[in-house]
């Protein structure tokens, strides 16, 4: 589709409306200057007067002639910069620029013209900025175009995020910890996580768990000099268990001597997401250390589809080692499974439905498959043959009906780009059973400090609220070489947000 928009100047304009775009076609060109043969024409009006921004959009389809109008209006007299007065220009704007292409296409976004990652941070934002639930609602509405739907879900999310964490709002001057271990059995198609093949690597394993170690003990120090409390830490990767039990018994151990408090840790989570990695070796070193919750991840109970997706570990493997780490005490299980997988449509996903509800862990996490860049499945679309965006709607809602029906309540949420169907990927959990690290991931309330290998950190000034980002690196051999002066790097930005005097040596 090739679109041609006049009537905006300002280049500012182009990557938000860009990314609209994208929600309603696979491929697309846009120009704001020039554009030969044009499938659609938008001109659009805006204007900032006595407080008032209106916008204005008129779409021609050239093969057609169809014209389809849009208009928009909002008070703004509140707004501290020039910066926040484009901000709600472009989202004015936008917003016209959605009401054309849903009246053309007959498509309506769930999410308006929400692009970004954490819809939920918008509401949480307004409540704890005293708006009432009302207005709130009101606002997400006329503001963005959200459907009522996709607002009560928000809603609700935000109601079990507040019962779980009351002092969500007031944990800017705690920490939580991500630790990636950058491992796995074999390589899933779907894959951008950093996740080498564990198999002949142990001399790299060795190395990168040195640098881990390292820079848990430097950390440890630093929260400990400084302080600061841990909300919650998580072990991601790849997955944690590729290492030997030795291996994380000593991570583990090294956890407790280095970090503050640990007993005061809110949740301990590793993710155990192979069902190939789980012996009961290492299940006895996850309880030895009260590691409080776990993930084992199907993805899908059709056996096919794991091969599609190159999982080489079997159905039954999954149902069994959920149940040995059920009988060996672990009591808070997640489990992902994923829509829309190579294959699969309504039925194969209501199969994989009527499977969980057998084992019915405490937790469920539901993505939508997303076509990320770096992926396998992604270099490779063709072979992959996926539902189209009805069918991923129905097993989306059938997925919410399950989980309503099975006692789960949804608890956070967060949108991909090329996420099939423009949805969400959402994690459900029994009452009482929500993950601390996932609110804390994905509300954005407090920073979250990486380590190991590919592990994001995310700075929070506990004043400002402002995001700074710092990755360490992908790839094992990268970061053996690095991890010191990343872990140097780390510890300055620290002591800069949580004002320590520069004397440290
Ligand atoms: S198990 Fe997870 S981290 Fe490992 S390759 Fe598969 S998707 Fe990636």
């Amino acid at each position: 589709m090739r679109i041609l928009l006049t009537g905006l100047e300002d280049e500012r304009f182009i990557r938000p409306l860009q990314l609209i775009t994208n929600l309603f076609y696979e491929e697309s060109e846009l120009s704001i200057t020039t554009l030969e043969h044009p499938d659609l024409i938008i001109h659009f009006i805006y204007s900032y007067e006595s407080s008032v921004i209106t916008s204005y959009a008129k779409l021609s389809e050239v093969e057609t002639g169809a014209i389809l109008e849009g208009t928009f209006q909002k008070d703004i007299s509140n707004f501290d910069t020039e910066k926040e007065l484009f901000k709600q220009i472009k989202n004015a704007v936008s917003l016209v620029y959605v009401k054309v292409l849903q009246d053309l296409t007959g498509v309506i976004q769930p999410w308006g013209l929400l692009t970004g990652v954490r819809p939920t941070k918008l509401l949480h934002k307004k409540i704890h900025a005293g708006i009432s639930r009302e207005d709130a609602h009101k606002q997400l509405k006329e503001d963005y175009l959200i459907t009522e739907e996709k607002i009560e879900l928000m809603q609700h999310i935000v109601d079990r995020q507040l019962t779980m964490v009351p002092d969500l709002y007031k944990l800017q001057n705690e920490v939580s910890i991500y630790i990636g271990i950058p491992f796995c059995p074999t390589k899933c198609a779907y894959c951008t996580f950093p996740a080498y093949a564990i198999n002949g690597r142990q001399g790299s394993v060795n190395s990168f768990l040195g640098g881990l170690h390292y820079e848990m003990r430097e950390m440890g120090r630093w929260l400990k000099e400084n302080n600061i409390p841990i909300t919650t830490v998580y072990y991601g990767g790849g997955t944690p268990t590729s290492i030997s039990a030795e291996e994380m018994d000593m991570l583990y151990e090294e956890m407790y001597q280095s970090f503050p408090n640990v007993q005061n840790i809110r949740e301990i989570t590793v993710e155990a997401g192979r069902p190939d990695t789980i012996t009961p070796e290492k299940l006895e070193v996850l309880k030895k250390w009260n590691i409080d919750r776990i993930s084992i991840n199907p993805q899908s109970y059709i056996q096919e589809t794991l091969k599609a997706i190159g999982r080489h570990h079997t159905v039954e493997e999954t149902i069994e080692k959920f149940h040995l780490a059920r009988n060996m005490g672990m009591n808070n299980i997640n489990m992902d499974l994923i829509i829309g997988l190579p294959g699969e449509g309504v039925e194969e996903f209501n199969y994989t439905l009527s499977e969980t509800e057998k084992l019915m862990p405490e937790s469920l996490t539901v993505h939508t498959l997303s076509f990320k860049r770096a992926s396998e499945m992604t270099r490779n679309k063709d072979k992959y043959k996926v539902a189209d965006r009805d069918e991923i709607t129905e097993m989306m809602n059938n997925a919410s009906a399950w989980t309503k029906d099975h006692g789960y309540v949804p608890y956070y949420l967060y949108r991909m780009k090329n996420i099939l169907g423009n949805l969400e990927n959402v994690g459900y959990a029994l009452p009482g059973q929500e993950s601390i690290y996932n609110i804390m991931i994905m509300e954005e309330q407090q920073t979250i400090i990486g380590l190991g290998c590919g592990a994001a950190s995310k700075f929070i000034d506990p004043r400002t609220g402002k995001i700074t980002q710092f990755a360490n690196p992908k790839d094992p051999k990268s970061y053996n070489d690095s991890f010191m002066e990343y872990t140097e790097k780390k510890i300055k930005i620290l002591d800069e947000l949580f004002a320590v005097p520069s004397s440290r040596s």
